[in-house]
């Protein structure tokens, strides 16, 4: 499960309104990605649904229960950086199975499911190696290798690839979309890559300053874009 509704949700820093109200809905086992120009409000938007970011008004719903108040372990969301955020000192079995020992799993059990995760992202050779003995890609798969062991109901993606290169990062789009495929699971993907937005997403929610200006399927921006601004966006090569 793995439906989110954002309700009126606000958000102002002191006297600055980034989000005005906003009203979304994503479906369970949708691929939902977010895209707008640098500064309007995509972070910030996915850190109020992780609950990184209290909301100014209004109310978030996850498969109908209010979360607003709930702290961000407790909503069943993982969250995956762009930095990537593993431990150095750790291995990748270590960096993977973090989450779990945190939860005071029993080892057999973390074993087990550190292994699932690592066979489905193809990390089975490197379980003892370090981070600064993998590639990119490698590390980025190691951050969504210790989401996936928490077993999400979504998982949020800030601008996952933005560290990698042009060529690694078609690679890894096509893993998350793979990834996307065969689990099922709610994903919402946030990136100013218009390439990124129209080849991963069943949903595409284009903000500009904190507003939403248009959500629809890539065919649907594509040929029907609601006004210039989107025609615009999705047009033009970044
Ligand atoms: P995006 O991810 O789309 O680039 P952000 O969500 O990071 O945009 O930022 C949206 C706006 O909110 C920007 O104008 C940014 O300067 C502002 N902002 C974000 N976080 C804070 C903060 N903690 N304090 C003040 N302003 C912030
Ligand atoms: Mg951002």
């Amino acid at each position: 499960m793995g439906r989110i509704v954002l309700e009126k949700t606000t958000k102002s820093f002191g006297e600055t309104n980034v989000i005005p109200p906003l009203d979304l809905i994503i479906e369970d086992g949708e691929f939902a990605v977010f895209v707008g120009p640098s500064g309007c409000g995509k972070s910030t938007l996915l850190r109020m649904i992780a609950g990184l970011e209290g909301l100014s008004s209004g109310r978030i719903l996850i498969d109908g229960k209010d979360v607003t108040q709930v702290p961000p372990a407790k909503r069943g969301l993982a969250m995956v950086f762009q930095s990537y955020a593993l431990y150095p000192h750790m291995s990748v079995r270590k960096n993977i199975g973090f989450p779990l020992r945190m939860e005071k799993m029993r080892q057999a059990e973390i074993d087990a499911k550190v292994e699932a995760a690592a066979k489905s992202l193809n990390l089975m050779d490197y379980l003892d190696r370090k981070p600064g003995q993998l590639s990119g890609g490698q590390r980025q798969r190691v951050a969504i290798g210790r989401a996936i062991v928490r077993n999400p109901s979504a998982f949020l993606f800030d601008e996952p690839l933005s560290n990698l290169d042009a060529a690694l990062r078609v690679g890894m789009r096509l893993e998350i979309s793979e990834m996307h495929q065969r689990m099922q699971t709610t994903m919402i993907y946030v990136t100013h890559d218009q390439v990124e937005a129209m080849t991963m997403a069943d949903k595409i929610v284009v903000l500009q300053a904190g507003v939403i200006e248009q959500v629809g399927s890539p065919l649907d921006l594509y040929h029907k874009p609601r006004n210039i601004f989107v025609a615009g966006f999705i047009g033009s090569p970044k």
